[in-house]
């Protein structure tokens, strides 16, 4: 498709484009009749992509100059063994912010929105915004704003802004709600560049490019499918046993099965017989010729073992479909092998998903460490089972999955349900999800992924639960894109996807497991509280920590709001500032010779000002040993603060210890379980605290 007949599209969907001709031949005066000067002529035709590249655009012509330009260029043309199919000669737009408005198919998420600071530069200054389509019109400003040139657009140096409602319409004529991406069976469409002006915008270049494959007549192609990944509702994909009762009885079986477990060389199936006794679990192990393996009673074939709901299945890959065809009438299948899609045998995944479709039973992995469930005496992990609490994780990383666990619990998480998914050839991160967001049990779900192959039916979930979810993806940086043909293509990657899909749907992005669990327990620890005060107050002892606190929650996008002036004499009362400022964050003495009541005090005096919605008290515990020699000041202090958030209601309180390493052994255990008791999280640092602060800022407020 050539540039007018993409621009032809645009004008029909109510996009303005320049008025303009189009002509086979030398264009003649007598075509160029109708049209306002200054004109601007293009060549078109099969290999002229990048037209300025290949000297094929001609700006600033008057009428009579136009056939002497088109002789030239066809002649520069030729030199380059390029023969134009014609010319479009078309009006020069007035000077205005130039902007690319594009869309691509991501192979995962599929049709992504794109905008930025465009025309011919728009790859050197790669300033660009990326949403997953439909954008919202709150989707489409945000885009705008979130450019670092979004001063251009707002006017600057004495020059007027731009028509930004008519940017954002043009954004929402092609990645909103019945837009174009919903008509173009993408390719890559690309407005390069969309004028905008302070009257207005005119789209002046576009390009279409269907996807390889899929040429044809974009407006008569169908509509943009929805990538559907077995991700429908789990009834209609697996029609296993477990259909109508969701997954509860993936979390919690009432017996299982291991198959893999040796008589001879203990193995993974040995070990997971280990953790379900220890667990308490009711299990039978499968094993061809043993009436018992390690002292857990067996059975030939899964075909035998009754009143199992979860089969976990740890033979070679090779062996894994035939197993998984015995297991009609389980629920639920785990394959733990690896071996399949992940080392290049594609084949043996879609055999052994195909073993699981016959058999009725849906299935977890292959390539995963199966489920963590306390309540249900589910687990992958050694060391017993944690408190069964509110926190899910769905993770596509079974070590981490172990890992978040283990450390999550020695910080005080308690796992309402854990599911490993590998693979996900049959059960998806998406469709789990969904069950999770109406699970009575979960009120904060963390999300380990590094696959976007289910990203659609992802943004969907993400898009329609309530619960608070906190995203952690692995890989985004070395997941190369393809080489794309337009500027759109090569602008977006898959980094910034996973980020704009927490941006549209309200999920935390963090970049470390450390955060995902951080945020994770501010979620535990305040989600049922509601708050009514907007801000964030942070209170600690002087010097240098208090401004770098100040630093912190500027990266995490906080902003720390003064102290109103009505409440200086208050503290100045309470013995405050004196020789100093009061500020946010404020300073008040806490140390071993410190009052502990003190800081109570303050944030009273303070909420009956101005109430806060976040209350962060940091603490350096090495000043307490270091001019101390006894913990109970430090714990007196914990104490305190437990107490301050009870007298403050609608506000949440977090505490940091900085410097924890330098306690006595023990200590900080102390220390947690006072503050957990209370409700209130603690972090060792304040990066981590202002992470989990900022995501709290999302949710809660009444
Ligand atoms: P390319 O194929 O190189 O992207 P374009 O059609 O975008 O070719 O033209 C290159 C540049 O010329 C644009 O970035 C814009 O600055 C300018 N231009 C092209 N057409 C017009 C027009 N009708 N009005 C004003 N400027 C134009
Ligand atoms: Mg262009």
């Amino acid at each position: 498709m050539f540039e007018y007949q993409a621009k032809e599209l645009l004008r029909r969907a109510g996009v303005p484009v320049p008025r303009g001709v189009v002509v086979t031949g030398d264009p003649r005066p007598a075509d160029l009749a109708g049209l306002d000067e200054p004109l601007v002529l293009k060549a078109f035709g099969a290999g002229l992509v990048h037209k300025s590249d290949a000297g094929a655009v001609a700006l600033d012509l008057r009428r009579s100059q136009v056939a002497e330009a088109a002789a030239r260029m066809r002649a520069a043309l030729a030199g380059r063994g390029i023969a134009p199919a014609g010319f479009l000669v078309e009006e020069q737009a007035a000077a205005g912010v130039e902007l690319i408005v594009g869309l691509v198919r991501d192979p995962g998420f599929g049709p992504v929105l794109l905008a930025g600071l465009g025309g011919v530069w728009a790859e050197a200054l790669r300033d660009t915004s990326v949403r997953l389509c439909p954008v919202s019109e709150a989707d489409a400003r945000g885009m705008l704003a979130a450019l670092r040139g979004a001063a251009l657009l707002r006017g600057y140096r004495g020059r007027p802004g731009v028509d930004v409602d008519a940017v954002v319409k043009l954004l929402m004529t092609v990645g909103g709600a019945g837009g174009l991406w919903e008509r173009l069976e993408l390719g890559e469409f690309e407005v390069n560049p969309v004028i905008a002006a302070p009257s207005g915008v005119t789209a002046v270049d576009a390009r279409y490019l269907p996807a390889a494959g899929r040429a044809g007549s974009p407006t008569a192609a169908p509509a943009v499918a929805v990538p559907s990944a077995p991700s429908g509702p789990m009834v209609a994909a697996g029609g296993g046993a477990g259909g109508g009762a969701g997954f509860a009885a993936l979390f919690e079986p009432r017996a299982v099965a291991v198959v893999g477990a040796s008589t001879t060389r203990p193995n993974f199936g040995n070990m997971f017989l280990d953790f379900y006794r220890a667990a308490g679990m009711p299990v039978v192990a499968v094993h061809p010729e043993a009436r018992e393996v390690a002292g857990v009673p067996a059975v030939p074939s899964l075909a035998e073992a009754a009143g199992v709901d979860y089969a976990l299945v740890a033979v070679p890959a090779e062996r894994c479909a035939g197993v998984v065809r015995q297991a009609a009438g389980i629920p639920y299948t785990q394959v733990m092998s690896g071996g399949f899609g992940e080392a290049g045998r594609p084949e043996l995944e879609a055999e052994l998903l195909a073993a699981a479709r016959a058999a009725g039973t849906r299935l977890l992995g292959p390539n995963c460490m199966g489920v963590y469930c306390p309540r249900g005496r589910q687990t992958f992990t050694g060391g017993g089972l944690g408190p069964p609490g509110t926190i899910a994780l769905v993770s596509q990383s079974g070590g981490l999955a172990g890992e978040v666990v283990k450390v999550g619990e020695r910080r005080g998480l308690a796992f309402s349900r854990v599911a490993t998914v590998g693979n996900a050839a049959d059960v998806t991160p998406a469709e789990l999800l969904r069950w999770l967001s109406r699970d009575g049990e979960t009120r904060a779900v963390g999300l380990y992924l590094e696959d976007p192959r289910d990203g659609r039916a992802l943004y969907e979930a993400l898009a329609a639960t309530v619960l608070p979810v906190v995203l952690l993806v692995g890989g985004r940086s070395t997941q190369g894109r393809r080489a794309a043909a337009s500027h759109t293509g090569g602008l977006v990657s898959d980094g910034r996807i996973w980020r704009a899909l927490a941006e549209q749907t309200g999920a935390t992005f963090v970049t470390s497991q450390d955060d995902l669990i951080g945020v994770l327990a501010f979620f535990q620890a305040h989600g049922s509280r509601p708050v009514t005060g907007d801000g964030v107050l942070v209170v600690g002892p002087s010097g240098g920590a208090s401004v770098l606190a100040a630093d912190a929650f500027d990266r995490a996008g906080v902003r720390l709001d003064p102290l109103p002036g009505e409440v200086h004499g208050d503290l100045r009362e309470l013995g405050l500032g004196a020789g100093s400022a009061l500020a946010n964050p404020l300073e008040v003495p806490v140390g071993p010779r410190g009052r502990p009541e003190l800081v109570p005090r303050v944030l009273a005096a303070v909420a009956r000002r101005r109430p806060y919605r976040d209350v962060v008290a940091h603490v350096n515990v090495q000043s307490f040993f270091t001019y101390g020699t006894a913990a109970e000041p430090l714990l007196g202090y914990a104490r305190a603060l437990a107490g301050a958030q009870d007298a403050l209601p609608g506000a949440r309180v977090t505490l940091v210890t900085r410097n924890a390493e330098c306690a006595p052994a023990g200590v900080e255990d102390e220390i947690r379980a006072i503050a957990a008791a209370a409700g209130v999280p603690v972090y060792r640092s304040m990066e981590a605290a202002a992470v989990a602060v900022a995501a709290g800022g999302r949710h809660g407020t009444a």
